[in-house]
């Protein structure tokens, strides 16, 4: 366990018990082929690296897979947010993609996101981590655009 996947200890129990069970064993992971998007995204504050593989269909997101390498949170993030993703329309995804940055930067936000990703949410209190759950979302983001200028 690294000096930064330490920090999680201080998390209440539950939430750090789904953040670890996904890192176990992370959802949506290894490369998609084909693709209609493939992204990288770095954290250089903690060494996350993530690659990204979306597939979309009709405006749906139709598969959404993660690899890389990088501490507890990023991994579960990644891993929590390709299913969370699965199915979800541009707006969709978008909307929660804002959602959770609003409630990760302690912001105002009309959403509220449950289920796991509400364990990511305490991790919020340790503000050098918060890069490291956001990596993801960011990256998405920026898939998301590179889709729409490709095909709008
Ligand atoms: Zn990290």
């Amino acid at each position: 366990m690294s000096a930064f996947d330490k920090g999680i200890n201080n998390l209440d129990a539950l939430y750090r018990e789904v953040i670890l069970d996904h890192h176990r064993s992370p959802r949506n992971f290894g490369p998609l082929q084909p693709n209609d998007v493939f992204i990288e995204g770095f954290n250089p504050l903690c060494g996350d690296r993530i690659e990204l593989f979306l597939r979309i269909k009709n405006d749906l997101v139709d598969a959404c897979n993660f690899t890389g390498e990088g501490c507890s949170i990023c991994m579960a993030s990644s891993s929590m947010m390709t299913e969370e993703m699965l199915g979800k329309n541009i707006a969709g995804s978008r909307a929660l993609i804002d959602a959770f940055r609003k409630l990760m930067r302690g912001e105002q936000c009309p959403l509220s996101v449950e289920g796991d990703l509400e364990s990511l949410v305490g991790v919020r209190q340790f503000p050098v981590r918060i890069k490291c759950a956001l990596l993801p979302w960011t990256t998405l983001n920026e898939a998301l655009d590179s889709w729409e200028r490709k095909n709008k």
